[in-house]
């Protein structure tokens, strides 16, 4: 019988959640609604020295924004937990000794010092890289070298120690992944890795495996960067649990930035989010933009990230969170670099916005204009995004794309009226300020006529006048048709901008 699909994101609370990682989360998360299956949030904050407060709410902050919540987390506890490593503490010291007993994995009581002189000896002897491994173990104090009365003897005093894996030699230790295929490694390049610390924490490595174990899961999807450490994992599945038991592992490409593997710096560098959403390290008080605060919408977040490593063959680019479901497929991410273009991220998310009906982007409109104290009745924001959504890549520009409908605008650019500027244009505005004011119903396509009447009647092209016109209402070169303007602020503010300006010219 085959399993039920149990998939996991199991972040480290150590800081931001960037690009990679959410894309992880939507891989499984795709992975796990695709199959009826359960995708789980799983703290691993086994390094307490890594651990940064703020982190791990941040992480259910990014989820909540972008739609992607899982079924079981330590906010929503199912049958398998708790869902942080620090809770399960107690859990993991039985698998480590049960390897010790088998053989598999030793105690060592090396104290930092010792540790330090191996390195130092190694070094001098012109190795690069000195480890703890098959070629130093054996000078070291660890109960492979000492007798097992010492060992005893140490435990019983309850000397420091670690329990470390003993990786066998010249094996070669191969599994599948579902995006590269056929992976090896020769064993004899993998160090003995601490896998319970000697405060009784058990390492990154033991807990992994045997939390994928206890929470039967049967799928791990996460980045490349984790590939090198398989050869241990794989190797703990074996000795602990059966190789048969194994989840099937996928590990995903790169993300690449304009140089090479995306740092987090380059956001900074370049100027584009690498978060998901803002990040503040509480050490440094610094804050990481991220793409929420840019002003993406999550769907369209979700879009790019989808796109970075997959396609589905065809030449669609635009996908809901539902098609994505139905239509991914792990046979389709290539294991190569996905280069991640900012220009093309705005485009996504343009495409978004229009897909948006207005009164769905009202609220988060809504939001950016109070941040400038513009506070827009419902009805008439509605119409304004109607009109100004096209020329709107990103959140904020309705800020700058929509202000001058509720307050006139603070600067008008009339160096790009001056030149042009004459008698005949200003009687022409002075003749359009009468035909206003007399003007009953307000109607966009009535004013229009009226202004064109007017120009002609004074012998102006009515392109002439539609700029100034336009400067005078908005301030500058930009925004949606005059006269839906011109409607949308209605008479007085009409008339009070073309006066206002006719002074300054
Ligand atoms: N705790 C690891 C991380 O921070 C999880 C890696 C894995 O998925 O096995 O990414």
């Amino acid at each position: 019988m085959s399993r039920k699909v149990r998939v996991r994101f199991a972040p480290s609370p150590t800081g931001g959640l960037h690009m990679g990682g959410m894309r992880t989360i939507l891989y499984n998360y795709l992975f796990a609604r695709q199959n009826g299956g359960e995708f789980v949030l799983r703290i691993e904050d086994t390094d307490q020295t890594r651990y940064v407060p703020g982190a791990e709410e941040y992480i259910f902050e990014c989820l909540k924004w972008a739609g992607l919540e899982p079924d079981e987390s330590p906010l929503k506890p199912g049958q398998f937990g708790p869902y942080r490593q620090s809770e399960r503490k107690p859990m993991y010291r039985s698998y480590a000794e049960k390897l010790v007993k088998d053989g598999n994995a030793y105690y060592a009581f090396d104290t930092p010092e010792e540790l330090e002189r191996m390195r130092q000896e190694f070094k001098s002897e012109g190795n690069a890289s000195p480890q703890y491994d098959r070629l130093t173990r054996g000078n070291m104090r660890n109960s492979l070298t000492l007798s097992n009365e010492e060992v005893e003897k140490l435990l019983s005093e309850g000397t420091p120690h670690v329990i470390r894996i003993k990786m066998p030699e010249s094996e070669t230790i191969s599994f599948t992944d579902m995006i590269r295929g056929e992976v090896s490694f020769d064993s004899s390049l993998v160090d003995d890795k601490v896998l319970l610390k000697a405060d009784g924490m058990p390492t990154y490595h033991l807990a992994v495996v045997v939390d994928d174990y206890l929470m039967q899961i049967t799928h791990a999807f996460r980045g490349e960067e984790w590939l090198p450490s398989a050869p241990v994992h794989i190797l703990l599945w074996k000795y602990l649990f059966g190789i048969d038991a194994m989840p099937q592992w996928a590990h995903l490409p790169l993300i690449l930035g304009p140089n090479g593997k995306l740092s987090k710096r380059d956001g900074e560098k370049y100027g584009f989010p690498v978060f998901a959403m803002n990040w503040t390290d509480p050490r440094t008080n610094h804050t990481a933009e991220g793409f929420r605060e840019k002003g993406f919408l999550p769907e369209a977040f979700i879009n790019l990230l989808a796109l970075l490593g997959w396609n589905d063959g065809t030449d669609q680019e635009l996908f809901t969170l539902e098609e994505l479901v139905q239509k991914f497929s792990i046979d389709r991410v290539h294991s190569a670099g996905a280069k991640f273009d900012y220009e093309k991220a705005k485009w996504f998310n343009q495409e978004w916005i229009k897909r948006k009906s207005d009164a769905e982007l009202a609220p988060l409109v809504k939001q950016l204009l109070a941040t400038v104290a513009i506070a827009p009745t419902d009805e008439t924001l509605v119409r304004v995004i109607g009109l100004v959504k096209e020329r709107c890549q990103l959140l904020p520009d309705f800020v700058q794309q929509s202000s001058f409908f509720f307050e006139a605008p603070k600067q008008l650019d009339l160096d790009a009226v001056k030149p042009k500027w004459n008698d005949a244009k200003r009687l022409f505005f002075a003749e359009l300020i009468r035909n206003f004011q007399l003007t009953q119903t307000w109607v966009g396509a009535d004013l229009e006529r009226n202004c064109k009447e007017i120009a002609a009647a004074n012998n102006i092209k009515p392109g002439e006048v539609m700029l100034p016109l336009r400067i005078m209402l908005v301030g500058g070169k930009f925004g949606p048709g005059v006269f839906d303007i011109v409607e949308i602020i209605g008479k007085e503010e009409t008339i009070s901008r073309i006066e206002k300006a006719l002074h300054l010219l």
